[in-house]
């Protein structure tokens, strides 16, 4: 990555934390800078492997993921196996139903599935019962078969 790319994502970051009244902070930014580089929803030990060696402890890693959930511009999820998961939410959901995940029962491992259209005939049946908060699809991924 480039001084230039790198300079403009800190610009970026810096302007959607303040948007939520947030002060950027140098963990703050690393936490978001992981998830944005994260390309499925990740716990509090996977982000802390690689932000502890940077200096920042566990602790503040988690206060970080908790703030950046109240703010909205994160969202915590349970797939199912009391697990909290986060990742950056989804600005091109903003209904707040999101894209849905595929969960791996054997090695837990979690795919976004962002192309996985919900049809509109079965959310309206779900609608009868609550609100949908989460789509969440379980089986064996292909490593594990
Ligand atoms: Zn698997
Ligand atoms: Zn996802």
């Amino acid at each position: 990555m480039s001084l230039n790319t790198e300079a403009g994502t800190v610009a970026k970051t810096r302007k959607l934390l303040s948007d939520c009244g947030l002060r950027t902070t140098a963990a703050r930014l690393a936490v978001m800078h992981w998830l944005q580089r994260a390309n499925s929803p990740s716990t509090h030990a996977e982000i802390s492997a690689d932000l502890v060696p940077m200096g920042i402890d566990k602790a503040t890693v988690l206060r970080n993921l908790t703030e950046l959930v109240e703010a909205g511009l994160v969202t915590r999820k349970e797939l199912g196996d009391h697990v909290w998961r986060f990742e950056l939410r989804d600005a091109s959901h903003p209904d707040g139903c999101e894209h849905a995940h595929f969960i791996c029962v054997d090695c837990g491992r979690v795919t976004c599935l962002h192309k996985f259209d919900f049809p509109k005939s079965a959310l309206k049946s779900v609608t009868e019962v609550g609100n949908v908060t989460e789509i969440l699809i379980r089986g064996h991924c292909l490593l594990c078969q």
